[in-house]
């Protein structure tokens, strides 16, 4: 499988107050300085890197003018034998997809749409700090059907502090009722250094790990019978929908990637761009021994359901689990965090809703 080329789009509308990934406004003199800075990295692939996946993620790469849009694949088709890409992702925020948006990634070859809609509630919406209504997240779905995607992915969050179980249950009924091939849940997490950190610090907003977790489970269930498998930890998919390109990540598979703040890991080495613009640079390097990298591997497939085949694992690194972590395996099926069976390693359904901490341990 693979490789992977991964693309950060730097620019949003508007940062949510809840998000620390890298992002700036669309500003012109920033969007000219990044895209002089990824057709520099571009150009200096490895030649022997041809991708299987492409995904291009931010920030938002639809809050991109739509000519800056089309640059940027013209950019990236140049680089690549984009005809051999079996999946080519590009991520997008329903306030600033349109229709010449979505048609002119159709056309540039992206061939999978992941939609941020995150919720279907307006005032979940309202208090994520998101730029669009729930209205948008519908359109942005009719829009990318009418473009002729047939591989669309839809985002939502639970465990929104002050949003009511039946709110959540409510969103994930109307994101399912959209048909979407692909279902993304993540936990709201108090990130430091966003606003929600400065919030839950000052009193004014609190998690409740139950309540989330009570979310978690219902809507795992939820998904898993209207035909949406559990395949990661926080991602559903029809059959056969699997997003390839984090699957590549989660079966220690190899990528590049390219922008601020980007991370790669090529020929045995991993390495992570700077979350800076105009200009970024390597920020760290670093070369893992084989039995470091076969635990970071170990920790990375348990995040699949499926967790790891003994055989897949020895093909994959090299090594035994039970040599690397027995121990701990141990220790962690004994508290019945984790399944092992004779020839198969998965974390067991209590697991998934704490598995930082179990795969802390096995790494
Ligand atoms: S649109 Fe996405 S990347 Fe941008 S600030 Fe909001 S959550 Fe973060």
């Amino acid at each position: 499988m693979g490789p992977g080329l991964y693309v950060h789009v730097p620019f949003c509308v508007r940062k949510c107050p809840y998000c620390a990934f890298f992002s700036r406004p669309a500003e012109p003199e920033l969007v000219a300085a990044w895209f002089r800075g990824i057709a520099d990295e571009l150009a200096r692939l490895p030649a022997g890197f041809v991708p299987d996946t492409v995904f291009i993620g931010g920030g938002t790469p639809t809050a991109l003018a739509e000519d800056d849009l089309e640059r940027l694949l013209d950019v990236i088709r140049a680089r690549i034998a984009w005809k051999n890409v079996g999946e080519w992702t590009c991520e997008t925020n329903p306030g600033t997809l349109t229709p010449a948006k979505a048609l002119c990634l159709k056309k540039g070859g992206v061939n999978r749409l992941s939609i941020g809609a995150q919720s279907f509630t307006d005032a979940t919406l309202q208090r994520l700090g998101r730029i669009h209504a729930a209205a948008e997240n519908r359109a942005a779905v009719a829009l990318a059907r009418a473009a002729g995607f047939d591989n669309v992915g839809l985002d939502v969050i639970y465990g929104v502090p002050g949003v009511a179980r039946e709110t959540f249950l409510a969103d994930v009924e109307a994101a399912l009722s959209l048909a979407p091939e692909h279902v993304s849940c993540y936990c709201l997490e108090i990130e430091p250094g966003t606003p929600f950190a400065d919030r839950a610090r000052a009193g004014k907003l609190a998690v409740q790990a139950d309540e989330q977790r009570a979310q978690f489970d219902w809507a795992r269930q939820r998904l898993a019978a209207g035909g949406w498998a559990h395949y990661e930890i926080s991602n559903f998919a029809k059959p056969g929908r699997e997003c390839r390109h984090n699957l590549l990540y989660w079966s220690g598979g190899e990528y590049l990637g390219v922008g601020p703040a980007a991370h790669s890991h090529w020929a045995g080495v991993r390495w992570g761009n700077s979350p800076e613009l105009p200009r970024w640079q390597r920020s760290f390097a670093e070369k893992l021994e084989p039995a470091a990298k076969a635990r970071e591997t170990l920790v990375m497939g348990l995040r699949r359901i499926a967790g790891w085949g003994r055989a897949e694992f020895r093909a994959a690194t090299g090594f035994d689990y039970d040599e690397l972590r027995g121990r701990e395996m141990a220790d962690q099926a004994a508290k019945g965090m984790l399944v092992v069976e004779p020839d198969r390693l998965r974390l067991a359904p209590d697991a998934l809703f704490v598995s930082d901490s179990v795969l802390a341990d096995l790494v």
